[in-house]
C-alpha cells in the first residue's frame, strides 16, 4: 500500500456519530466535489433516516428476503493459524516482484491451495525500473448462487525497500495470511458448492510502486486483472469486491476509505457491529488508493479494508519496523470474522 490523499480526515477528536450521519457526510462531501456517484444514494438515505428505525438499521442495505442474519451463528476464523501464516510469510524476507523470496512465497501460497480450483494471471510489467514478472494467484470457491464475491490482498513487498531489511509483516504479510485462512473457511467437501455466491480469493502482485507511487507506478497486478476481467465479462458478475491491506496492526482502526461503494462500506460496518467489533471501524475517513481502485473505477461495488494508521502517525508504514511484534492475532480475528460475516450478509441478498 498505498497513497493517501491530503484531505484525509481524522475524526478521533469528534464525538461518535451514528453511521448514517457519517454516511451523509461522505455523500455531501462527494456532492460538493461534483462527484455524481453518491447523489442518487443520498436521497434514499435521507428518506430512510426520516423513518423511526433503530440507528443500526438506517444504513443497512435492503433486508434479506430469505434468512435472518440476527439469528445465524457468528463466524469465527482461526486467528492463531492466520497469525502463524503471517509469521511464515514474513520470514521469507523482502518479497518484491520476481525475486527469489517472492517465488518461494508463490510456492507457499500454491501449496496451501492444493486441491482447490486455482488460476494464475501472469504477465510482464514494464516499469521505470525495468521489466518485472507479475503473478496474480486466484483461488475459486464455487457457490450455488449466480454471481461472484471477490476478496483480494497483495503479497508483494516494495522493490525500493529491498535493501533495508524490510519484511512487510503488516503490509503484504497480513493480507497474504488472512486470505489463506479465508480459503480454509470457504473450503467445502470435494465436488460440492458453498451455499451462496462463488468466492474468488486473489493474492495480488505488484501492488507496490517500484519507484514513486503514481497512477502508472502502482497496482500493476490489479490494473492488469481489471482490464482482463472487463474484456471477458467477469466484472459484470461481481457482486462485491473487498481488499484486505494492513489489517494486522495490534492497534486496529480500520479506515472508512471513501474511495469505495457506500452500501458495501456500510454492510462491513453492520457485520462488525453484529460481532461487537464496530469500535475498530471507521473512526477516520478519507480517500485512499489501493488494489480495489481499478475495479471501483469500472463501477464494481468495492471496499478497501485498511488501517492506514500503523504506529503513531503511521511511523511503521514502509519502514524496517513493519515487523511481527507490532501485530496481533486479535486484529486478524476482528477483520477475518467481520469479512466472513459480510460474506454471509451478501449471500442473503
Ligand atoms: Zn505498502
Amino acid at each position: 500500500m498505498t497513497r493517501l490523499a491530503t484531505e484525509f480526515e481524522v475524526r478521533k477528536a469528534l464525538p461518535r456519530v451514528p453511521p448514517c450521519s457519517l454516511w451523509l457526510k461522505v455523500c455531501l462531501a462527494a456532492a460538493l466535489a461534483s462527484t455524481t456517484a453518491c447523489t442518487k444514494e443520498t436521497s434514499s438515505t435521507v428518506s430512510a433516516s426520516a423513518a423511526p428505525k433503530p440507528e443500526s438499521a438506517v444504513t443497512l442495505p435492503s433486508p434479506p428476503q430469505n434468512a435472518s442474519p440476527e439469528t445465524s451463528p457468528l463466524p469465527h476464523i482461526d486467528a492463531k493459524r492466520a497469525f502463524e501464516y503471517t509469521r511464515e510469510v514474513t520470514a521469507f524476507g523482502p518479497r518484491y516482484m520476481g525475486n527469489e523470496n517472492h517465488k518461494k512465497l508463490e510456492r507457499y501460497i500454491l501449496d496451501h491451495l492444493k486441491g482447490d480450483q486455482v488460476e494464475e494471471d501472469d504477465f510482464t510489467a514494464d516499469t521505470v525500473e525495468g521489466k518485472f514478472p507479475v503473478r496474480n494467484i486466484i483461488a475459486k470457491f464455487p457457490g450455488t448462487k449466480d454471481g461472484i464475491i471477490v476478496i483480494m490482498g497483495h503479497y508483494d513487498t516494495n522493490y525500493p525497500l529491498r535493501n533495508i531489511g524490510y519484511v512487510g509483516a503488516n503490509d503484504g504479510g497480513s493480507s497474504t495470511a488472512i486470505l489463506l485462512e479465508f480459503a480454509n473457511q470457504l473450503r467445502v467437501a470435494p465436488g460440492k458448492k458453498r451455499d451462496g455466491y462463488s468466492i474468488w480469493l486473489v493474492w495480488t502482485d505488484g501492488e507496490e510502486a517500484v519507484k514513486t507511487w503514481s497512477d502508472t507506478d502502482s497496482l500493476y497486478g490489479t490494473r492488469h486483472l481489471a482490464e482482463k476481467w472487463e474484456k471477458d465479462g467477469t466484472l459484470k458478475q461481481i457482486k462485491a469486491l473487498m481488499v484486505m491491506d494492513m489489517i494486522g496492526d495490534a492497534d486496529l482502526n480500520i479506515d472508512r476509505n471513501t474511495n469505495g461503494t457506500p452500501w458495501l462500506l456500510d454492510l462491513i460496518y453492520a457485520a462488525a457491529e453484529r460481532l461487537g467489533d464496530q469500535s475498530h471501524f471507521y473512526d477516520r475517513q478519507g480517500p485512499i488508493e489501493d488494489d480495489h481502485l481499478p475495479f471501483f473505477k469500472r463501477d464494481v461495488p468495492s471496499a478497501d479494508v485498511i488501517d492506514l494508521d500503523y504506529g503513531y502517525n503511521n511511523v511503521f508504514h514502509h519502514t524496517a519496523q513493519d515487523t511481527m511484534d507490532k501485530l496481533s492475532p486479535k486484529s486478524l480475528q476482528i477483520v477475518g470474522d467481520t469479512i466472513m460475516e459480510t460474506i454471509h450478509m451478501l449471500d442473503q441478498r
